[in-house]
């Protein structure tokens, strides 16, 4: 897109004399270091769209109505992420190789390894939790991993990747299912609960597991989307005139006039998926996925989770006395965390988002900013309350001495898990642009374009 192309929009003359909103302190320097055209990007929080050129490498833009972060200026150099995500695929097979745990109790030993866990659960019929914990931990990790190297290796070598728009569309939706960070915090739980019990070794398929996490993380660290994007497919340049309605991809990022009357099912110019204003249906779903989670949630808490049985001993753990025997036995970091994750987080999460849908629904003007931040918030924590499922599994593919000890999993477990799932797809089909439709008219409009 070059500069003219949006030059006769008041976008851009309304941004030439803004600028937009660097959270650095040397604002002034960072506005003359940018260079390049300017591109419009729309907040996917607020829905406000503005112009911007080619930003440091070390900013972060943010919105000016409602701060979230918009894009940043790292440079996404393709030969270095390429590297990263070959070594992470190398790093996942040596992972899922060899086991990643043993146990000892008085002679008797029982490895275990990433996938032992899963098939244990779906033998002794608790299948959806075992394809859960399979999904998540292994297949979607290496999805990502593969759909990044079938992108980056192309662009290496110069030429167009093979169906790029779809595996990016994929990469950014498999995203937040990708949960091995969480996965290793269950480990480190199941290893403080074991250790007082019996010897516990690690296995080298730990050390692969924890360098995957590492290298995601540091993949993560360096790339910017958008940069990708322009090297899959530029950006097609787009003429605005005062007043037209916009729409913005919110795979892509492209933002596109919307035709006359259009709200959703417009096709994205640039990545092809589905374009809407706001997400279909979003209040009706987000109550239904909510209902669904707190109905969910009382089973949860009060049908055990797992049944510690040792030495003939049989005796069922729901997920607050897990917690009380942890405090009892005095790890108070991992009760803590063990507390925060599975009691305290999918309330809170499941009152914020009520508390947000209420909020749209009586058309709230009150913290707009606020609420927007508490949105991010709830979307970004949600997916650590699976800690305890995950512990669960590796307990019970460790746990498995016969007589001696062995843990199942319970009912409670199952009802636990539909309610983090339940959630995460809640706050993901909530939208926070209804929040800001309020200002449509007010103050809000008249400064800033918004899809
Ligand atoms: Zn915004
Ligand atoms: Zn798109």
């Amino acid at each position: 897109m070059n500069n003219d192309s949006i030059s006769r929009g008041p976008v851009d003359q309304q941004s030439q004399n803004e600028g937009f909103r660097l959270r650095a302190k040397d604002m002034k320097t960072a506005r003359m270091e940018s260079t390049g055209p300017r591109r419009l990007i729309a907040c996917h929080e607020c829905g406000s769209v503005h112009a911007i050129a080619g930003l440091p490498v070390d900013r972060v833009a943010h919105c000016r109505t409602c701060d979230s972060p918009l894009t940043s200026g790292k440079r996404s150099e393709p030969e270095s992420l390429l590297a990263i995500y070959l070594a992470a695929a190398v790093l996942v097979v040596v992972a899922h190789s060899f086991p990643i745990m043993g146990l000892d109790i008085q002679g008797k030993t029982q490895t275990a390894t990433l996938v032992t866990g899963p098939a244990m659960l779906i033998q002794q019929g608790m299948w959806p939790l075992g394809l859960l914990v399979v999904i998540v931990v292994s297949v979607i990790p290496s999805l990502r991993i593969l759909s990044n190297i079938l992108i980056l290796g192309p662009i290496t070598i110069g030429r167009r990747p093979w169906a790029g728009a779809w595996l990016m569309r994929l990469g950014g939706s498999l995203k937040p299912w990708s949960m091995m960070e969480i996965m290793l915090l269950g480990l480190i739980v199941a290893y403080v609960k074991l250790i007082d019990l019996a010897s516990v070794q690690l296995g080298l398929s730990l050390y692969a597991f924890v360098g995957v996490i590492l290298l995601l993380l540091l993949a993560d660290l360096i790339t910017e989307p958008a940069v990708i994007w322009d090297k899959i497919r530029a950006r097609p340049p787009l003429s605005l005139a005062a007043g037209q309605p916009l729409l913005a991809c919110h795979a892509c990022g492209q933002v596109d006039v919307a035709p006359a009357g259009a709200q959703h099912g417009v096709a994205c110019s640039r990545c092809g998926a589905s374009l809407h204003r706001r997400k279909p249906n979003s209040l009706a779903r987000t109550w239904a996925l909510l209902l669904a989670a707190t109905i969910f949630y009382i089973p949860a808490n009060l049908l055990p989770v797992m049944t510690v049985t040792y030495l003939g001993n049989s005796e069922p753990d729901t997920i607050l006395s897990g917690v009380k025997s942890l405090l009892a036995a005095g790890m108070f970091p991992v009760a803590l965390l063990v507390f925060f994750a599975s009691i305290l987080v999918p309330v809170l999460k499941l009152c914020g988002l009520v508390w947000l849908l209420l909020s749209v629904q009586f058309k709230s003007r009150q913290r707009l900013r606020q609420r927007t931040k508490i949105y991010r918030i709830i979307e970004g924590v949600g997916r650590w309350s699976m800690v305890d499922i995950f512990m669960i599994s590796i307990l019970v593919a460790l746990v498995e001495l016969g007589a001696l000890a062995r843990i199942d999993p319970g009912p409670g477990a199952l009802a636990f898990a539909a309610v983090v799932i339940l959630t995460m797809l809640g706050s993901a089909s909530f939208d926070p642009k209804l929040m800001w439709d309020v200002e449509e008219d007010g103050r809000e409009r008249t400064r800033n374009w918004r899809v």
